[in-house]
């Protein structure tokens, strides 16, 4: 088998490095010469809308898949009329745009924050109203970690707010008040057959991801099945294949959804160490048709993100159960440059573990 991947970051090098006890080998497609994954694998280096790259990376590929989700869509179709691509193309166009993003979650019976289209400062104001304040308005397009939106206090403040997102064709939602973050990562088959991880509970600093704990404490196992029925309609509606992360905030009890990944997600590279089967090992199983594997979990895992700079490697690993992952970027603030993964049997363990950890790996330094 063999798996052409769109993007060549660090969840490219992991697809990489998951496949080959599979015999499976990846190839990447990547804009930049030297990404995370041209080190481990072997990479074409091109624009995601140069057609000779494309169809370099079709002739060498049985099924093509992504690992970051601004690829333009006609480059996913366009290897589509050649060999399968999965998740399918409407997947990825669906979750490039939050607006459709949330219309899919609302059509599939997905509690979420309530919401309004917004194309100029007077839908703007008539959103506000409508949703009340506090909202945040968020670009359909291109926003990630937080980038591309901004939190609207006041009505009449709709101006100021309509070009702190650059005047974009954006959403407005209710600004939740909700007691933590969640995610689900979960997998569907060619057959439907679907398989999930535990919830995880997600930690930011700046926008970014810096902390996932996994199993998310405290998780009734009714909200575990509400989180995997939520993401199974939304496979289903989509004849999903391959890996799908939908992040939600728990609010007084109840799970809201707020966007969906149709890749491997940062919330799930804990599953490395700490499941049966990595997030990386099912994607490439249920892309290539072959059975989803179990995701039973080892003991606790929490998995840190390294932002912008690096511990030193030899303090990471003089904790027992930590486990580093460096991606081959250059460091630089804001910059995901690795993580580390702790885990334990017990949670007294795990956190005297983590505590350590987080001293060695200190604050994540500002963008
Ligand atoms: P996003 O880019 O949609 O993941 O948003 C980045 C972060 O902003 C989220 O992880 C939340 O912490 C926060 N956020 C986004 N949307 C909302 C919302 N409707 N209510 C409250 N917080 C939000």
């Amino acid at each position: 088998m063999r798996v052409g991947v769109l993007g060549g970051g660090q969840l490219g090098r992991m697809l990489a490095q998951a496949s080959q006890p599979l015999g499976i080998v990846c190839t990447t497609l990547d804009p930049a010469s030297a990404s995370p994954a041209s080190q481990v694998a072997p990479a074409i280096v091109g624009a995601y809308d140069d057609r000779t790259a494309l169809l370099a990376l079709a002739d060498v590929s049985d099924v093509a898949t992504y690992e970051f989700e601004n690829v333009p869509v006609d480059a996913a179709r366009f290897l589509a009329e050649r060999i399968p691509v999965l998740p399918p193309p409407p997947a990825l166009e669906t979750a490039q745009d939050r607006l459709t993003e949330k219309m899919l979650f609302a059509a599939v019976g997905l509690p979420v924050p309530s919401f309004a289209p917004v194309d100029d400062v007077a839908s703007l104001s008539v959103a506000l109203k409508e949703i009340g304040v506090p909202a945040v308005l968020k670009a359909r397009r291109l926003g990630y970690d937080g980038k591309g939106q901004t939190v609207v206090r006041h009505v009449e403040l709709a101006e100021d707010a309509w070009r702190a997102i650059a005047e974009a064709p954006s959403i407005l939602e209710a600004l939740v008040p909700f007691e933590r973050e969640l995610s689900v990562v979960g997998a569907r088959a060619q057959d439907g057959a679907t398989a999930f991880y535990p919830l995880v509970e997600n930690h930011h600093r700046a926008g970014m991801l810096h902390l996932s704990r996994a199993p998310a404490p405290g998780v009734a196992s009714s909200l575990q099945s509400a989180a995997e029925a939520h993401a199974a309609a939304v496979m289903n509606r989509l004849d999903y294949v391959g890996v799908l992360a939908i992040e939600l905030f728990e609010v007084a009890g109840e799970l809201l959804a707020n966007e969906m990944a149709p890749r491997v997600h940062n919330s799930g590279h804990w599953t490395i160490e700490g499941s049966e089967t990595s997030q990386f090992e099912q994607h490439l199983r249920a892309i290539s048709n072959l059975p989803l594997g179990p995701t039973d979990m080892r003991g606790a895992a929490v998995m840190v993100n390294l932002i912008g700079s690096l511990p030193e490697t030899e303090d990471v690993l003089a904790i027992p159960g930590a486990h580093l992952h460096l991606y081959g970027k250059a460091p630089r603030p804001g910059r995901k440059l690795g993580h580390v993964t702790v885990r334990a049997d017990d949670e007294r363990t795990l956190a005297d573990r983590v505590e350590r950890l987080l001293q060695v790996v200190g604050e994540p330094a500002d963008p």
